[in-house]
């Protein structure tokens, strides 16, 4: 974070925000007034591009960090570090995830192992080093980026959807905790998306359901939602800006749906 940092700005940290929902997330916090420090991964030059973007279109300060969401010491020097620069940290999104398709007798240990870290012991470990600094300020917006699959099960997902669960009841029992220090916990639960993360799971699908990719979409995804269409990043972004607001303290610990009726049925 640059020296210009004006401690009246809110300060939000936004993790997996170099692409796709978190990006979108980042555009609506900073759209709102809010200085960010961005995470993920990416070619260096297209991230600093992206930072630059969002401090110059906005007029507010952009911070980037590197840390990788598998490492929790990153993840502490992560929240320290904008902490200590910032001297407060207002909204946290833990967005940042990854997905592996494959039956759970071929499932990749290692691929486990990663989805669990990077999609669920992420966020605690983000929140535990950013309350205390929520907890002085009386005030702190957490945001859990989950999905339609912490509330529903598909084939072939048992990390994601093993992980999105327990992101589930994480959310809840942060919100329980905090629940008298101005600080609310919820999660936002959204279906299809069309970002990277779903476009790379298409030919992992089409191979593990024996189908076509373009049956994979029609079939698979958009089947789930009885919208039938993708739900769009802006949507995700903008309800994710609303939980980051001042006057939504009585909505804590819920986990939201935003996937076209999928979990509905
Ligand atoms: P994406 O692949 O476009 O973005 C993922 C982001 O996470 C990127 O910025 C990437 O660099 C970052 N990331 C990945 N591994 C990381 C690591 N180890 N450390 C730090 N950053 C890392 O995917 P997306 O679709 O925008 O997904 C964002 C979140 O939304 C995820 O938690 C995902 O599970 C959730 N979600 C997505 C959909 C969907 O349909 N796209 C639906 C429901 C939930």
């Amino acid at each position: 974070m640059s020296s210009t940092h004006r401690a009246s700005r809110p300060l939000a940290l936004i993790t997996g925000s170099t692409s796709g929902i978190g990006l979108g997330i980042a555009e609506a916090l900073a759209a709102g007034g809010a200085d960010l420090v961005i995470n993920g991964f990416g070619a260096p030059h297209d991230i600093e591009d992206t930072r630059a973007r969002l401090a110059a279109q906005h007029g507010v300060d952009v911070a980037y960090d590197s840390a990788d969401m598998s490492r929790p010491d990153a993840i502490e020097a992560m929240v320290r570090g904008a902490i200590e620069r910032c001297g407060r940290i207002d909204v946290l999104v833990n967005n940042a995830g990854i997905q592996h398709v494959a039956p759970i007798d071929e499932f990749p240990v290692d691929k486990w192992d990663a989805i669990l870290a990077i999609n669920l012991s992420a966020a605690f470990h983000t929140i535990r080093h950013a309350l205390p600094a929520m907890k002085r300020q009386g005030f702190g917006r957490i945001v859990n980026v989950a999905s339609a699959h912490a509330l529903v099960a598909s084939p072939y997902k048992s990390a994601y959807v093993a992980a999105k669960h327990g992101i589930a009841g994480l959310t809840k029992t942060v919100a329980l905790e905090v629940a008298e220090q101005g600080i609310t916990v919820n999660a936002v639960c959204p279906g299809y998306v069309l970002t990277p993360l779903v476009r790379k799971q298409i030919p992992d699908t089409a191979r593990a359901r024996g189908i076509s990719e373009d049956e994979v979409v029609r079939n698979v995804l958009l089947a789930a939602q009885p919208t039938r269409q993708f739900v769009t990043v802006e949507e995700v972004a903008a309800l994710v800006a609303f939980l980051a607001r001042r006057d939504t303290a009585s909505i804590t610990g819920a986990v939201l749906p935003i996937e076209g009726g999928w979990t509905a049925h």
